[in-house]
């Protein structure tokens, strides 16, 4: 180890609206939901991650929770700042007495604005950071894909978040086409809680939404290896008392359809502004789905169905953005002119 990196800790964020998944030394040091539980009398934090996402829709009086980055954006700049902080501090496991200079390259949505983008710089250097390089999500998704993104060869990459979800066509490391929706994750979860009120008279909150999405989530309504049903828990409606009611994942494709259509339009309509030297090259090698929404079942071939291509979930989508930003950290002379300060 040279004396440099003794000092130096180089740290790789993805910095998700559902996740946040911090990378040092090719190590997931951080993997936590991207929520903040703060005391609204001292506006200091209670909990972070996990701990807060436990409290989601239970906490009343003092206490709130907050998605500081919801939409894809940083709507709360405050929340933001205070989460990211707490998470880098979950970096530092050994403790040590030295605080070293932290050096950073963190994964942006592609549609953030400038004052956002600002607000996201400010807060890792409030959190330490002496060097702070930013890397757009569809670029740092595809490097985390395994695409050579600097070859003349163009992919399409779609990662689908919690809020957004962003189609891009990458080649010679730039993005030629893209088109951001914000129809992800969230909008997919709420999809559920509204049909489970309209079809079943079943109030449910987003927790329990998300997680019917997990077990019987689907986009389509015929699937070869189907899940098991799931019993949902929620309040009915109508005698307002704590009820249970069996979903079945067709019920799910028919509550998501809607939305999905909305993310299929985004893909055809970055396939339509796509320069054609770059279609003929998708069209041998298809597109690259990542991002947590990927692991919706029956997307992959939803998309092939409607586009005609050839579909590849990537190896643990999930973590595909953040490996993509550690990889163009390790390599910053190589990828230096895909992130920007
Ligand atoms: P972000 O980059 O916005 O933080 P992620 O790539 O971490 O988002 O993906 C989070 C989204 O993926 C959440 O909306 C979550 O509900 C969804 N997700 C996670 N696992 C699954 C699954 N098995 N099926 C469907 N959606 C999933
Ligand atoms: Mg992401």
């Amino acid at each position: 180890m040279g004396l440099f990196s003794l000092f130096t800790r180089e740290i790789a964020i993805d910095l998700g609206t559902a996740n946040t998944v911090i990378l040092h030394d090719n190590k997931v040091v951080v993997d936590e939901p991207s929520i903040i539980a703060i005391d609204s009398r001292t506006k200091s934090v209670v909990a972070v991650g996990k701990k807060a996402l436990m409290m989601e829709g239970k906490t009343s009086g003092e206490i709130y929770t907050v998605r500081p980055l919801r939409n894809g954006v940083i709507a709360d700049f405050q929340p933001t700042e205070l989460m990211l902080r707490e998470f880098i501090k979950m970096t530092n496991t050994k403790h040590s007495l030295i605080t070293p200079a932290m050096k950073m390259v963190i994964c942006i949505p592609s549609g953030i604005t400038e004052v956002e983008e600002r607000a996201v710089r400010e807060s890792a250097e409030q959190a330490g950071a002496k060097e702070v390089r930013l890397i757009y999500e569809p670029m740092a998704a595809a490097i985390g894909s395994g695409i050579d993104v600097l070859d003349a060869n163009g992919n399409m990459i779609i990662d689908i978040g919690g809020g957004t979800s962003e189609v891009a066509v990458i080649a010679l490391g730039s993005i030629a086409s893209k088109k951001s929706v914000q129809v992800a994750g969230d909008r997919l979860n709420t999809d559920i809680k509204e049909f489970m009120r309209r079809e079943h008279n079943l109030d449910i909150g987003i927790p329990t939404a998300e997680q019917i999405k997990i077990n019987v989530g689907a986009a389509v309504t015929h699937l070869d290896n189907p899940p098991a049903d799931y019993e949902v828990y929620g309040r009915d409606l109508v005698h307002g008392i704590p009820r249970s009611i069996m979903i079945n994942y067709q019920e799910i494709a028919t509550a998501l359809n809607n939305s999905i259509n909305s993310i299929e339009d985004a893909v055809m309509q970055a396939l339509n502004v796509t320069p054609p030297e770059l279609s003929a090259d998708i069209f041998k090698t298809g597109i690259y789905l990542a991002g947590g929404g990927s692991l919706l079942r029956g997307l992959d071939k939803r998309i092939n169905k409607i586009t005609q291509l050839p579909v590849h979930v990537v190896e643990d989508p999930l973590r595909a953005v953040a490996r993509g930003t550690a990889i163009a950290l390790k390599n910053l002379d190589k990828f230096e002119s895909l992130t920007k300060y």
